[in-house]
């Protein structure tokens, strides 16, 4: 066992704080990891608020995890000390299940365990994620973080970069395709860059007319202002898909409006009841689709490390201390961040 410091939340209604306790000692096939920095996601904010349902507290959030490997047990064969990697959202599964057996673990019939959160499938006790100074995750659930990323912002990539990559290669998103973005946040942002790099022309839908000029540099072709009902229709039937990072319940029915006939909306930021209802005539009488992604498995989760590296695609980020950590929460709920908080971990060392 090793003493682990970490911030933590106590409960749904209090700020994050210092907080220690023990990692488990390193099982034949685990890794421990000094962590250099950590991405600030929303889903974070999300479980240590319980906005998904009374979470298991104490919660340690961070599941956008970069480090250094220090130490490996006797069965590892892929990593050894010093090697540069990451962890993401899963820190488990069952192994055994068609889905696991297909590389798509995240789907696993018996259920992930999360990075924080979860129980462990051993011995039963809660995972802490990696707004910590070490974890320790077994081999299979570790990413190789491709030297050529800089190593600085390489984090994000192992949530907001996979979960905007993986259905954007699911639905076979392809050049000349017409991609809207919705939200411009984590997941938003990085969703221009692949969407962009797989060829498409790219539109980002956003609340805040601030972010125009920002969403061009990003390489957006054009910006929509989403609560200007002018230029939502102008859009109308416009658009092969759309992905969908929006936070927060929002109503569909104007987004499915701006789809073409077979369009597909992708729901990847809403975890929730949709809430105003989906009038079904904006889905039958255009065959549109209405679904949903949630990450991506570890194999595909090493493609987009990989993908980036390859295509000099990195994500925009703003570096915080640890100590920095709730009003980082306070702007992410504002949407004023540009575009991932990222955690730098020495800054656990001063308290
Ligand atoms: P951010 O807070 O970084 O970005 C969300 C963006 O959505 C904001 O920047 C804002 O963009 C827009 N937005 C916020 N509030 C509203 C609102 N009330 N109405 C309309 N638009 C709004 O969040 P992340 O990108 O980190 O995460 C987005 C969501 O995705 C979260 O719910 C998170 O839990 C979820 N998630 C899902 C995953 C999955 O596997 N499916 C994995 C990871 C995260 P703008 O200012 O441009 O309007
Ligand atoms: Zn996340």
């Amino acid at each position: 066992m090793s003493q682990a410091k970490s911030y933590a939340a106590q409960s749904a209604t209090t700020p994050l704080a210092p907080f220690s306790f023990e990692r488990r000692a390193l099982r034949e096939d685990d890794i421990n990891i000094d962590i250099l920095y950590c991405g600030v996601c929303h889903s974070d904010i999300h479980v240590a608020e319980s906005d998904w349902g009374p979470s298991n507290y104490p919660i340690v959030p961070g599941h956008e995890i970069v480090g250094r490997v220090t130490e490996i047990g006797s069965k590892v064969t892929k990593y050894k000390a010093g090697d540069l990697v990451g962890v993401g959202c899963m820190v488990d599964s069952c192994q055994h299940c068609s889905h696991c057996s297909s590389d798509l673990e995240q789907y696993c019939d018996n259920g992930f365990v999360g990075t924080y959160g979860f129980k462990d499938l051993i011995d039963g006790t809660l995972t802490y994620g990696g707004y910590s100074d070490h974890i320790v995750v077994r081999e299979k659930f570790v990413l190789s973080i491709p030297e050529a990323l800089d190593v600085r912002k390489a984090a994000p990539l192992l949530c907001a970069g996979i979960t905007t990559y993986s259905p954007l290669r699911h639905h076979g998103v392809k050049a000349g395709d017409k991609v809207g973005i919705l939200g411009m946040g984590g997941l938003g942002h990085m969703g221009v860059k692949f969407a962009k790099a797989l060829g498409a022309e790219v539109t980002i839908f956003t609340r805040s007319e601030s972010k125009i000029a920002e969403a061009k540099k990003q390489g957006a072709d054009h910006v929509i202002v989403s609560t200007d009902d002018a230029q939502m229709q102008a859009v109308a039937m416009s658009f092969d898909y759309l992905l969908d990072t929006i936070p927060v319940q929002h109503d569909l029915n104007p987004y499915l409006n701006c789809l073409k006939v077979d369009g597909t909306h992708i729901l990847v930021g809403l975890i929730e009841p949709i809430e105003p209802t989906v009038h079904s005539v904006n889905l039958v009488l255009k065959r549109r689709v209405l679904t949903g992604s949630l990450i991506g498995g570890i194999a595909e989760t090493q493609e987009v490390l990989d993908f980036c590296a390859e295509h000099n695609i990195e994500c925009d980020a703003e570096m915080i201390n640890i100590q920095d950590i709730n009003e980082a929460y306070q702007r992410m709920k504002k949407g004023d961040v540009k575009y991932r908080f990222i955690i730098d971990m020495k800054s656990l060392k001063n308290g």
